[in-house]
């Protein structure tokens, strides 16, 4: 029966119409089937397994029939009112009883798990032997999990300072990229020949920086970290970036940065000259990201560089003396084989960089790698390569310090940072705690309000064109001032 249910492609549920349990629902079948297609409340059609939810006063009762024949029915007593969390830890213990397979998450299916191990120490006096127990029985995740984000939210717990109302971290967009690779999923403009995009998008940029001192000002506020990100910001000429970095110095006090990130993520738009500027403007932490170290896969996925051009690079970097390097990698780029990822990361790990982020391509079904292999991505990219992952990444020093997840990803569809002793991505960390104010400056660049008194955040969202973005910037800037300057007014 278990090969017969778990090979479903086509699933049907008939619920009661609540939105945050189809909501939950549907996330969570998409994890026990992540190939299945599946419809909610539609007509049902009579050869696919069909799910029945209901409740009855105080009992929760699922069922599951395929092919018209039942195969599984429980009930659950409940109390209500029963919340989407609840709904989801009963659903997933039927789910997992009808596939016999159980998730090494569990019934989380949000994408930042290590959030809610601060949430449970909270609720259980800050204890962290209680919020363990916690996360492992009452979401049913696997003990493996369990120790992992334990381990990472206390790693995080002292970078996280929740009496610092008056900090932000600020985020400055360059959604521009040389050419586009094969796997993006970001809204980010290709530069043009001429140059033209980026300086109008530059000087609509330095409007908006000055714009934001003003508020800065005003509110007392301190900048924490600062990470110019993209797209690809060293996409910039070198006397764009010097101009970019003198007005932010000239108009925002980064006298108390506890971090200064530059993402030249791909290398061939790095020059040493570049490096140099961003290191005189106390730029402390550069991205450099190889996606893979064998060139055939570079070349395949539309990244114009080599891997001997991600040594050079990384080792000008080094030779400018920048503290600290951050390299991702991606596990299933253009379906590579297990045995070309551990090549990559090897040459990575010889480089010795201070960061290292894995990340988890979501792979298409029928796609090579699958085709190739004749077994499904559970089987080529499984618990043993993650672990092997780990296993060599801590052989060299290098522990995991940040984490989250991909919803559609299949595979293990975690990306994790690792970092050397003490060389943690502060900006990272502050970005999954969401336990400070992060201003998104610039085309696309996603703000978190913090509203400390409620524990809770707002996101702050943005034009992501950036044609749009530059032709109506004073109506986009004003607006996305007047959210933050009412949420400090608040405060
Ligand atoms: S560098 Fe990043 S943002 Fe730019 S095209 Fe590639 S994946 Fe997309």
């Amino acid at each position: 029966m278990m090969n017969e249910v778990t090979q479903i492609d086509k699933i049907a549920l008939a619920m009661p119409e609540i939105s945050s349990w189809k909501v939950g629902a549907r996330e969570l079948v998409r994890a026990f089937f992540p190939n299945a297609e599946i419809q909610i409340n539609k007509d049902i059609i009579k050869d696919i397994l069909i799910i029945n939810i209901s409740s009855q006063s105080d009992t929760l009762i699922f069922s599951a029939d395929l092919l018209g024949k039942n195969i599984q029915k429980k009930s659950y007593d409940i109390k209500r009112p029963i919340v989407s969390k609840k709904f989801k830890g009963f659903f997933y213990r039927f789910l997992s009883g009808l596939t016999k397979r159980s998730l090494p998450w569990g019934c989380l299916t949000g994408i930042k798990p290590v959030k809610i191990i601060q949430e449970l120490l909270d609720d259980n006096g800050h204890d962290w032997d209680r919020a363990k127990q916690s996360f492992q029985t009452k979401y049913c995740v696997s003990k493996e999990k369990t120790d992992l984000a334990i381990h990472i939210a206390k790693v995080e717990a002292p970078f996280i300072d929740l009496e610092a109302h008056h900090k932000v971290s600020v985020y400055i967009g360059i959604p521009i990229c040389p050419a586009k690779c094969a796997y993006c999923s970001f809204v980010s403009t290709i530069a043009d020949k001429k140059g033209k995009l980026c300086a109008d998008y530059l000087d609509v940029l330095l409007h908006e920086i000055d714009r934001f001192s003003v508020l800065f000002e005003k509110h007392d506020l301190i900048i924490d970290t600062l990470y110019i990100g993209g797209g690809t910001p060293s996409v910039l000429t070198e006397d764009q970036i010097q101009k970019l970095l003198k007005f932010l110095t000239d108009k925002f006090d980064l006298s108390h940065l506890r971090e200064f990130t530059f993402e030249a993520g791909r290398p061939e738009t790095t020059t040493l000259r570049k490096l140099e500027i961003l290191h005189d403007y106390h730029v402390n932490r550069i991205c450099l990201n190889p996606q893979s170290m064998n060139d055939s896969t570079l070349q395949a996925v539309g990244r114009l560089h080599s891997a001997e051009d991600i040594r050079r690079k990384f080792s000008m970097i080094k030779e400018v003396g920048f503290e600290s390097v951050n390299m991702d990698l991606i596990v299933g780029l253009n379906d590579e084989t297990p045995k070309m990822f551990f090549s990559s990361l090897e040459q990575v790990i010889a480089l010795h960089p201070e960061n290292l982020t894995v990340h988890s391509l979501a792979i298409k079904k029928g796609s090579r790698l699958r085709e190739e292999n004749g077994c499904g991505l559970h089987q080529l990219y499984s618990k043993q390569f993650y672990d092997e992952i780990s296993k060599r990444l801590a052989n060299n020093g290098y522990y995991p310090y940040y984490l989250y997840r991909q919803k559609y990803a299949q595979g293990n569809g975690e990306n994790i940072g690792y970092c050397l002793s003490g060389k943690e991505g502060v900006y990272n960390i502050l970005m999954m705690a969401e336990k400070q104010t992060i201003i998104g400056i610039g085309a696309g660049a996603t703000g978190k309000i913090y509203h400390s008194e409620s524990d809770r955040f707002d996101k702050v969202y943005t034009v992501k064109d950036l044609r749009t973005y530059n032709q109506r910037a004073t109506e986009i800037i004003d607006k996305k001032l007047s959210a933050y300057s009412q949420s400090f007014k608040a405060h």
